[in-house]
């Protein structure tokens, strides 16, 4: 493995390099993974087409999301046409993200994804509880960047996209929402980096036209195929199914408790991989392997055979 600081990059957490959430996850999923991804940032690799599809997903859903929010009239989601809707949109990105028209397996694979992502919003809206809480939609996917660290001097820079926020004018402060679409989700979300990070944002004034307020919530919505034989499990250990709705964080936990516990030791962590180069210590879950574009090309593979 090259050394990181040999390709010319920012660290992370530098003005021209701030945190993303993903930079986060990818380390902690697995070091060589994300120093993977950034010698393709470096090199311009595009990744292979499966990791491309399964982002395109992601940008679908969470585009049929924020349209579903930002709609009243919300049983668009159960008319025929909505359907078809969706198969626009997958045929949209997919035309956007891989430049040219889709073979008869792509079609194949859009019209399944599709019919997948209207089952999962009708579940949704069946069970949604946002309707009729006295909350007002202030912003969807919502850029932030803001400096944050325990010392002044050391500060660290992150950046991203809020997908949900609501304000509570009765308890004056936020409510805040990520989407997820993946079948893995975080198992402990009052510790979760991701809402961490997101709420910390929020709370110190770093979106546009937003005001710093507290955040009184903080959450994913889910949005999954309905699986009958696992929902009940919603509150287990890492790993447990969610099923469509809602699911919080416990709120004594604070952003600023995550930031200071979990994320800034992380960036500091990567900081210091990225200054040696060592980048050793692959992932412990075989599940990671199976789903990773590196494979072919990585030394720390866990074999599945
Ligand atoms: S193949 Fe496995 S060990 Fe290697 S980068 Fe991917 S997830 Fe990590």
């Amino acid at each position: 493995m090259k050394r990181l600081n040999w390709l010319g990059l920012p660290f992370l957490g530098d003005e021209g390099r701030p945190v993303h959430q993903s930079d986060l996850n990818a380390f902690r999923r697995c070091p060589p993974q994300y120093a993977f991804s950034r010698v393709r940032e470096a090199t311009d690799n595009l990744p292979e087409k499966r990791t491309a599809l399964i982002a395109l997903k992601g940008r679908v859903y969470h585009q049929i999301m924020e349209d579903y929010l930002n709609y009243s009239d919300h049983d668009f989601l159960c008319a025929d046409e909505t359907e078809r809707g969706y198969k626009d949109a997958f045929e949209y990105f997919f035309k956007e993200d891989f430049k040219g028209e889709p073979t008869d397996e792509d079609l194949a694979w859009l019209e399944k994804e599709s019919a997948t992502a209207g089952r999962i919003m009708r579940g949704f809206h069946e069970r949604s509880v946002l309707d009729g809480m006295g909350i007002e939609l202030v912003a969807t996917e919502a850029e932030f960047r803001f400096r944050w660290g325990p010392r002044f001097k050391h500060k660290k820079w992150f950046a991203g996209r809020i997908d949900a926020l609501w304000y509570s004018p009765h308890l004056d402060g936020y409510i805040l929402r990520d989407f997820k679409s993946g079948t893995r989700l975080p198992g402990r979300l009052e510790w979760d980096l991701q809402l961490g990070v997101y709420s910390m944002a929020a709370e110190c004034g770093a979106i546009e036209d937003v005001p710093a307020k507290p955040v009184l919530s903080r959450g994913i919505i889910r949005l999954h195929d309905y699986d009958r034989r696992k929902v009940g499990s919603k509150n287990g250990a890492a790993g447990d199914y969610y099923g469509p709705g809602v699911y919080t964080a416990d709120p004594s936990i604070t952003p600023e408790m995550v930031m200071e516990h979990e994320v800034y030791p992380l960036v500091l962590e990567i900081r210091e991989r990225e200054r040696t180069g060592r980048f050793n210590g692959g992932t412990k879950d075989s599940t990671n392997c199976s789903w990773c574009s590196e494979i072919d090309a990585c030394k720390a593979r866990i074999s599945l055979l």
